[in-house]
């Protein structure tokens, strides 16, 4: 039965040794060691086989012949025992210190192991071909050594369970348990040469989740596809290579999906693939559905590489017998070290192509410029998130004077976050990246919610404030649940409507105005009134002061301060203002810092003054402080 379960392992590992290698495959370090696992099982159930024939052929007279092929064999179930040790550290990259030490021990304990073992007497146990096995000291030595590497082997998956990949964490510790599982009943049941069957079997875990070359081709094209890309990347970052990469990508996908069928189209793209591959002289990926990555080594030049493959690819491309007319964008990724590791490179990859996914530029770089300013919007990104999280929004107030009370009537909500450390960062450093990140629909209500609060827990009216003007951001405007959503809040803090003023700006222009017209009629329907902020700086198309229900226009800072510049721009504002007095809307001045501003400012139909000039933006208990000392 012996030589039958030997036979049954060899048939497995020729099975996937064939399997491995007649495919296209990518050579990651985990594929050429788990080919070395491969051979060395192979060898340890080849010599297993030929120490049974020889022990079973020379009878009672064990020969030096049979003693050596034996202690081959013993040899072989350690080096088997090292390859896959080997295997499951693979993925953690020889940058870790703890793994090189381990990785040298390793090798010098095999070299070691292996002479001991060949000089060491090994003893044959003989009754008939179904009882017969090995013991004595050359034995001894195998099973403790094997053991050692047994033992290193699971401490390294608990140790670095989260940089090995998790399929192969599962899949080597199937492979570990099933090897255990046979050495302990070849140990008891010592004429029961199981350990290279099931190791075999434990290599054939492993082929089927992680290292089947088809799980890194795609169908379609026959090209690598995103998980190869993903894999080829991680090994270059953790073996410390410095490579460049160029994306293809079709400008104009629409083009083709909308003209040819899907078949047309695959066998299209099988040759396009093709033809890149051939003309790359890099590792070609598919990588998301209309577009490929080339890595190159460092030795090869990005730009002349970019040259031939845009020259190959720059031909008349026939699908279904007519002329295909589509473009291709190309983006360089000249240097890898850009970003840290290869999760971040992806993620760079994937910002980079949706920053630029409106954009009718061919040739694009993504280089240390872009890398960095994306890094930067991280941060701020993670800054407002955890201040989200941990309450660190801070709303200050700067207050707004009335030129005909000659007092404060009213104040702007500022948002402020606290970094860590308690300092403070300035909205324009932050509501951008809120805005493009959507966390500015977080940021404005937590922003609303607390100013309303304020009012209505020190009772502002009381103190001569009729309300408070909050600003909305574009990317609210547009949500269709905004009015919904105020309209809850304000019933929730039981605040009058009246006592809020929503700033919005001219940037709703670019956008569509849909939403935006339903959030403010919906809002205006229960008292809510409206300010356009930003006045003068953008589009100042007039027609929205006459569509939308805009109760006040408000001057932004440049604007305010350009009135004092020249005769003939305050000529220009003057006519302005009385447009918008015709359209009986108030207004705001905004960026008023000195006296004499003020005083002509409250000469002419300006109602409102807000500026440094009055007081910046405070926190809540300043901004009390100074509306407690103001006569009503
Ligand atoms: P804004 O809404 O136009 O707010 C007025 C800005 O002008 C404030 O800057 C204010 O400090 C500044 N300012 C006021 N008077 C003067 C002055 O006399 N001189 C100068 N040089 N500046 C003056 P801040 O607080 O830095 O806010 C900047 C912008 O950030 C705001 O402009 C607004 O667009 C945005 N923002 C602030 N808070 C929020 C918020 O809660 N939500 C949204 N969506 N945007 C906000
Ligand atoms: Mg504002
Ligand atoms: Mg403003």
């Amino acid at each position: 039965m012996n030589i039958q379960v030997q036979l049954c392992g060899i048939a497995v590992v020729i099975l996937l040794l064939i399997l491995s290698l007649n495919r296209k495959t990518i050579w990651l370090r985990s594929k050429r060691a788990f080919l070395v696992a491969l051979i060395s099982t192979l060898t340890a159930l080849v010599f297993d086989t030929l120490s049974i024939i020889a022990i079973v052929s020379s009878g009672d007279n064990f020969t030096s012949f049979t003693n050596t092929i034996c202690k081959i064999y013993l040899v072989s179930l350690v080096w088997m025992a090292y390859t896959m040790n080997y295997y499951t550290s693979v993925d953690i990259g020889v940058k870790n210190r703890i793994i090189r030490i381990h990785r040298i021990s390793a090798r010098i304990l095999i070299i070691t192991v292996s002479i001991i073992i060949l000089l060491s007497p090994v003893k044959i146990h003989y009754t008939d071909r179904y009882d017969l096995y090995t013991y004595g000291p050359a034995v001894m030595i195998t099973y403790v050594s094997a053991f050692i590497y047994v033992v290193s082997n699971v401490t390294i998956l608990f140790a670095f369970r989260n940089k090995i990949n998790h399929r192969r964490w599962i899949a080597a510790l199937s492979w570990m348990l099933l090897l255990v599982i046979a050495a302990a009943i070849q140990f008891f049941h010592n004429n029961l040469l199981i350990i290279g069957f099931a190791s075999s079997l434990g290599s054939l875990i492993v082929f089927i989740r992680l290292e089947n070359p088809e799980s890194f081709i795609e169908r379609e094209t026959g090209c690598f596809n995103e998980l190869a890309f993903n894999r080829y990347l991680e090994q270059c970052y953790n073996r410390g290579e410095r490579i460049s990469m160029l994306v293809v990508q079709f400008a104009t996908p629409h083009y083709l999906y909308e003209r040819y069928s899907t078949d047309s189209i695959n066998d299209f793209l099988k040759n396009f693939s093709k033809i890149l591959d051939d003309c790359s002289m890099g590792q070609v990926f598919k990588y998301r559905e209309w577009s490929y990555i080339v890595i190159f080594s460092q030795s090869v030049s990005l730009y002349s590489a970019k040259d031939k493959i845009s020259k190959t690819l720059d031909r008349d491309w026939i699908i279904d017998d007519t002329l295909a007319n589509f473009e291709l964008k190309y983006t360089e990724i000249p240097n890898s070290f850009i970003a840290k590791d290869s999760d971040a490179m992806i993620e760079m990859i994937r910002a980079f192509a949706r920053d630029y996914s409106n954009s009718s530029e061919t040739e694009l770089i993504l280089d240390k410029v872009w890398a960095e300013n994306y890094k930067k919007e991280q941060e701020i990104e993670d800054l407002i998130i955890q201040a989200i999280k941990n309450d660190r929004i801070e709303v200050y107030y700067q207050p707004i004077y009335s030129t005909a009370k000659k007092r404060f009537v009213s104040a702007e909500a500022l948002v402020r976050i606290l970094d860590k450390n308690g300092n403070l960062i300035p909205p324009n450093e932050f509501i951008p990246v809120a805005e493009d990140t959507g966390l500015i629909l977080q940021l404005g209500q937590i922003v609303f919610e607390k100013a309303c609060h304020f009012m209505m827990k020190e009772k502002l009216y009381k103190k001569g404030i009729d309300y408070l003007e909050i600003n909305l951001s574009v990317v609210q405007c547009m949500r269709s649940d905004l009015a919904d959503n105020y309209t809850k809040i304000i019933r929730k803090i039981g605040i009058d409507p009246k006592m809020i003023t929503l700033e919005i700006t001219e940037s709703f222009a670019i956008s569509s105005t849909e939403n935006l017209v339903v959030n403010m009629e919906k809002l205006k329907h229960i008292g809510v009134q409206f300010a356009l902020d930003d006045f003068g700086t953008g589009f100042s198309n007039l027609d929205y002061l006459l569509e939308l229900p805009i109760k006040v226009v408000k001057f932004d800072s440049k604007m305010t301060q350009a009135y004092f510049e020249s005769s003939k721009r305050r000529a220009v504002m003057g006519s302005v203002i009385n447009m918008i007095k015709a359209a009986d809307l108030e207004i705001v001045a905004e960026g008023v810092e000195e006296k004499h501003q003020l005083d002509e400012l409250s000469l002419i139909d300006i109602d409102f003054i807000q500026g440094y000039y009055f007081s910046k933006p405070v926190p809540s208990k300043e901004f009390i402080k100074l509306i407690d000392n103001q006569k009503l």
